[in-house]
Formats: structure tokens, C-alpha cells, sequence
């Protein structure tokens, strides 16, 4: 094996160590605490897991942590009514509504209700056309993650050529945005893509958001090039269930320059990222200087 292992287990724990540093100046110098509303709505075993996760690092971080867990029949006025609520308190800096919601729920209608300076997600449609034209705004956790990771490995990407495989709002189109605004030429993938392996075997920049079991495997990689795998997939293996990536590890470990683990790789920088996204909706909301070092 020849890649660098990029460990965002490490990284992030380091981030959340910076966040939490900054917190408790908010609280001594300002009596400020930054505070956090996590909505679940329903009993999604793996949104469980995540929301727990998240509360739990929220107060690790000094942060305030608000859970609400809703019943699956939740009504959208309800869930509307509750945002409101959130919108208004003084105490919530960051709103996240974990999703996906039960199908009778408008998952746009419910997002573009959160206050957008609240939205610490980034999906709401102001933020996602911040992004895209290159002002500021709240960057969605999961490629923010991805985006410190491939500066704290590659120092400048300008003119690099990145290949993004998966176009969804969440994670492929802003981290094609993101890339972009560190001058990457950039490519965006998905399940239409002629050759696939010929697209990707052109990047210095691989991030793979598909969420298809090891898919990507060594030989489509270029020598060399930074992989960031994005996906989280549960797989039988030999009757043991265990959690591999969009990207064979064996085989592109060979070929890559460096390259993410799954796990232990991007999926502990969305968490610790969300929490510097609250931290940074909190100074804003203070009219505080925001932290100048949550991003390398
Ligand atoms: P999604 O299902 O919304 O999007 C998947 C994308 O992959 C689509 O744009 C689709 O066009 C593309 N695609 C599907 N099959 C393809 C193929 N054969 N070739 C090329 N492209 C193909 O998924 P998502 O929400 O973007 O998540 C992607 C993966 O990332 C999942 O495994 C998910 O669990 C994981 N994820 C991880 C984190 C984290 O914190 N690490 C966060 C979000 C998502």
C-alpha cells in the first residue's frame, strides 16, 4: 500500500478541540453560549444514532444542545410551527432537521423555513445560491469536511483537475461549488456518466458521494491523486456486517497518493464541521468577530 491515510478522525477531533476553545472565550468574555436544535422526526434507526451523536458533541463542545424528537405522524403544520419557534429564540443559533423526513413531510418546504443565518446545514436555497455565487454563506457539513481535508493535504488547489461522482444537493453539486471556489477544474459525475473510469482516471482530485459499495476501485484512479470517499455502506462480509466506502480501499490504497477511510474519515469531520457552523451562525447572530482558524 502506497497512499497517505488521511485521518479525519484525527482532524476532527482537532476541529472540535478549536471549537470548543472558541466557546468557552464566547461564554468568559461574552456570556454568550452557542446553541444548537437538532429535530428527528420518526424512529430512523440510523438518523437516531446521528442525532445522538450529534446532541452528545454538542455539549461536548460547550454548546447548548435542544433535541426534538417528533412522532412519524407529525403534521408539516406542526413541524412548521416548531421551526418558528426555533426561528425566534434568542438561545438557538444553529436549526438542523434531520432528514430524510417521513415521505408525508415537504422536505424543501420544511428546510426553506429555517431562518437561512440558522441554517447551519446549508440547504436552504439562499445559502445554496450564496454558495454558488461565491458569497457568504452556510456551507453544508459533509463537503466543508471534505474541502478541509483536501487543503490540510494539498495546501492550494488551484487548477487541479477534481472529479465528483454523485450530484445530490446534500453533498456532489456543493462540493463541486466548493472546489470551484479553490479554482479546481471541476467535473461532476452521476449515474448517466459515459466511462466513468476514463472520467475519473483524469483527476488529481477524486470525491466519491454515490453511495455504492466499494464502486470505485484502483485501477480507475490516476497515480498519485488525493481520494476523498465520501459514502457510508453497511455490507455483509462473510456473515459479519461492517462499513466500507464508495471506493474499494484495498485497491486504490495502492494507486492513490492519499486517501480517506471508512470509516474514520470524512464522516467524523460533518459532525465536527456542524458544530463549527453554529459556532460561526453565533458570532454572526453577536455581530462577534467570526473564528479565523476553524478552516485551514
Ligand atoms: P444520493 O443518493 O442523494 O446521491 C447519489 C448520487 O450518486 C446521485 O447523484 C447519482 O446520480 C449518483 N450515482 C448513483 N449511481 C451511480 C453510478 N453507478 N455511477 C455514478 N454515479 C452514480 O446520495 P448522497 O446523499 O449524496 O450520499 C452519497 C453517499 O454518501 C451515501 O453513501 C451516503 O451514506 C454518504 N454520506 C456520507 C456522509 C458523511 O458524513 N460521511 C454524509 C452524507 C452522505
Amino acid at each position: 500500500m502506497s497512499a497517505e491515510i488521511i485521518d479525519g478522525k484525527e482532524f476532527a477531533a482537532g476541529l472540535r478541540a478549536r471549537v470548543a476553545a472558541h466557546v468557552a472565550r464566547l461564554k468568559a468574555d461574552h456570556g454568550i453560549t452557542p446553541g444548537l436544535a437538532v429535530v428527528l422526526v420518526g424512529e430512523d434507526p440510523a438518523s437516531q444514532v446521528y442525532v445522538r451523536s450529534k446532541g452528545k458533541m454538542t455539549v461536548e463542545a460547550g454548546m447548548k444542545s435542544a433535541e426534538h424528537r417528533l412522532s412519524p405522524e407529525t403534521s408539516q403544520e406542526d413541524l412548521l410551527n416548531l421551526i418558528n419557534e426555533l426561528n425566534a429564540d434568542p438561545t438557538i443559533h444553529g436549526i438542523l432537521v434531520q432528514l430524510p423526513l417521513p415521505a408525508h413531510l415537504d422536505e424543501d418546504l420544511v428546510i426553506n423555513a429555517i431562518d437561512p443565518a440558522k441554517d447551519v446545514d446549508g440547504f436552504h436555497i439562499l445559502n445554496v445560491g450564496l454558495l454558488g455565487t461565491g458569497q457568504k454563506s452556510m456551507v453544508p457539513c459533509t463537503p466543508l469536511g471534505c474541502l478541509m481535508l483536501l487543503r490540510e493535504r494539498l495546501g492550494s488547489l488551484a487548477g487541479l483537475d477534481a472529479v465528483v461522482i454523485g450530484r445530490s444537493n446534500i453533498v456532489g453539486k456543493p462540493m463541486a461549488q466548493l472546489l470551484l471556489g479553490d479554482s479546481c477544474t471541476v467535473t461532476i459525475c452521476h449515474s448517466k456518466t459515459k466511462d466513468l473510469p476514463q472520467v475519473v482516471g483524469r483527476a488529481d482530485i477524486v470525491v466519491a458521494a454515490v453511495g455504492r459499495p466499494q464502486m470505485v476501485t484502483g485501477d480507475w484512479i490516476k497515480p498519485g491523486a488525493t481520494v476523498i470517499d465520501v459514502g457510508i455502506n453497511r455490507i455483509d462480509d462473510n456473515g459479519k456486517s461492517r462499513l466500507v466506502g464508495d471506493v474499494d480501499f484495498a485497491s486504490a490504497a495502492e494507486v492513490a497518493g492519499a486517501i480517506t477511510p471508512v470509516p474514520g474519515g470524512v464522516g467524523p469531520m460533518t459532525i465536527a464541521c456542524l458544530l463549527a457552523n453554529t459556532l460561526t451562525a453565533c458570532t454572526r447572530a453577536n455581530n462577534l468577530p467570526e473564528p479565523d482558524n476553524l478552516t485551514p
